[in-house]
């Protein structure tokens, strides 16, 4: 017997209607390239992304047809998230900060037919614009001055067209909306495409008491980059739920950042630990200059968090860190760490340890792990490689039939992360499985090494690497980044480690830098550190 319910597709111009009806006066607020601020409401943003819908058609685009994005956090980059798949066109955000080969790899392999890009990154394409041939270049202008013939006005073309001709296309929800590529580091970046069924549901699980537990009154900074993974999300959940957004460009270093939370009254920001880090440093420095009392939640991915900064942004600023866990993979959000009921009942320490972990699946996310024996049991210890599964889950490669392996017979994604799940279903990652050090047959955490290493007031930033040992096969290494002014030894270090992790695990080398090699999302690139020291 089937169901006598409607099938309404979903697709991303859901989103946008309810944007612009419901949620029509609701801002959306750029800091521009100049530093100057933009504002205007989501009834004009909607306006405008169906203008670009209209313009890429008069430009020849159709559906299927991708368009690709080199552009900082703003409001035009909104416009496009919606503007390009309301039409059936796949948006594609490029990492400008990607070596040049491997952006025109990537603008190559997905075949971009056209590329917007910002005035102040025409340089950056440069640097690649011989190895690419897109049809069209249009620039979004940041000054007056010419431009060359061959490039298009954003302005202009939006200009050009007549909204009263715009017509809503009919989407089938399971076509691609957009696409974005791993950061890999190692072999070529893999190409993931989102479908619009994806990316609402992801905006809906996001958006749920169980994900981000995001309110119309709320007022999203996303410090995460529009170009990594859709801005986990946050775009469409702002739209969706008629929250407040701000969009602050390149100005992300921590003074720009915390003037921009106090000015903006942001409640919800989101980002990598290296943000949190530098931010940290600042408010420490000035304890009174800011008022961030409406800040309600600091969101944390894309890398461990450690229980210390944790602690430090609580107990020193009142501020609260939440973990979430995701990939370019997972659209991105997989899991969020939240206090379970009646954990709040414990002592602050222990609740510190349970947000430390990764968190929770979302709604309609499903996770389990597999050992060398077959799946793990959820007793909270026993590690594993996670596999997920959900309606936002890539279930293959775009065109790289050689990574079947990352997909299993039974359809869950192989994720390479080594976790342990309790019996909650919280997750905790161990390490990356490439990270894992195996020595004398047993694996060490370099994560668990890391957070307890930055639990050491001296210790600003911390990688373990594994070097090879020809006794132990491999060893760890740690990297270490002290606060200025601070001196400390290998052997203080040691001491620090000594009853917090088992004794074989302690490192017999560090090595004290200035600074640690960064990917082009803020992540430690541990293959440079591996190849640097072994
Ligand atoms: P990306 O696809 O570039 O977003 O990278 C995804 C990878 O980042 C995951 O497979 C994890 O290894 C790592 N990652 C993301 N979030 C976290 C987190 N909260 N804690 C630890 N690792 C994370």
């Amino acid at each position: 017997m089937d169901g006598l319910m409607m099938e309404v597709p979903l697709t991303l111009d859901m989103i946008l209607r309810r944007a612009e009806t419901i949620h029509a006066d609701r801002q959306v607020v750029t800091r521009l390239a100049d530093k100057s601020w933009h504002r205007y409401t989501y009834g004009e943003m909607a306006e405008r992304a169906k203008r670009l819908s209209l313009a890429l058609n008069a430009l020849g685009i159709k559906s299927g047809d991708r368009v690709a994005t080199l552009c900082w956090n703003h409001y035009r980059h909104l416009e496009a998230y919606f503007g390009v798949p309301i039409g059936g066109a796949v948006l594609h955000t490029l990492n400008l900060r990607l070596h040049p080969d491997e952006l025109a790899y990537i603008v190559n392999q997905a075949q971009d037919k056209v590329l917007i890009v910002d005035e102040s990154l025409l340089g950056t394409l440069a640097r690649f614009r011989e190895q690419i041939q897109p049809e069209q270049i249009i620039v979004i202008r940041e000054s007056d001055g010419d431009l060359p013939s061959e490039l298009f006005d954003y302005e202009l073309l939006l200009a050009d067209v007549d909204p009263a001709a715009y017509q809503q296309v009919a989407l089938d929800e399971s076509s691609a909306a957009a696409m974005c590529y791993t950061s890999g580091t190692v072999g070529q970046p893999k190409g993931v495409v989102y479908s619009h069924r994806a990316v609402t549901l992801h905006t809906l699980g996001a958006a749920l008491t169980s994900g981000l537990e995001v309110w119309e009154q709320d007022c999203i900074l996303p410090v995460v980059p529009m170009f990594h993974v859709n801005a986990w999300g946050l775009p469409y959940v702002a739209a969706m739920m008629g929250a407040k957004l701000v969009l602050v460009g390149q100005h992300v270093d921590a003074p720009c950042l915390l003037e921009a939370f106090e000015q903006e009254q942001v409640t919800i920001t989101a980002g990598v630990p290296t943000i949190w880090i530098g931010l940290l440093q600042e408010l420490d420095a000035n304890p009174q200059k800011y008022n961030l009392s409406a800040l309600r939640k600091l969101v944390v991915g894309g890398a461990s968090l450690a229980k210390s900064l944790i602690q430090a942004f609580e107990e020193r600023h009142q501020l609260r860190l939440v973990q979430a866990w995701g990939m370019t993979e997972t659209t991105p959000i997989g899991t969020v760490s939240l206090l379970r009921e009646g954990q709040d009942q414990a002592g602050q320490d222990q609740q510190y340890e349970w947000r430390a972990r990764q968190g929770t699946p979302v709604a309609f996310v499903e996770v389990r792990a597999r050992g060398d024996a077959g799946l793990v049991p959820w007793d909270g210890s026993t590690m594993g490689e996670l596999e997920v599964r959900g309606p936002w889950i890539a279930r293959a490669y775009y065109q790289r039939a050689d990574t079947a392996d990352r997909f299993t017979d039974d359809g869950w994604f192989r994720t390479g992360d080594i976790v342990s799940i309790d019996t909650n279903g919280c997750v905790k990652i161990e390490d990356r499985l490439k990270d894992l050090i195996k020595s004398g047959g047993e694996w060490i955490s370099s994560q668990d090494l890391e957070n307890t290493l930055l639990a050491h007031p001296s210790v600003l930033e911390a990688a373990v690497v594994a070097i090879p040992d020809e006794k132990w096969s491999e060893r760890p290494l740690a990297v270490v980044v002290l606060h200025a002014d601070q001196q400390v030894t290998a052997d203080q270090l040691r001491d620090h480690l000594r009853d917090k992790v088992a004794k074989w695990w302690l490192p017999e080398r560090f090595e004290f830098v200035e600074s640690l090699p960064k990917t082009s999302v803020g992540k430690i690139k541990k293959s440079v550190l591996r190849e640097i020291y072994s």
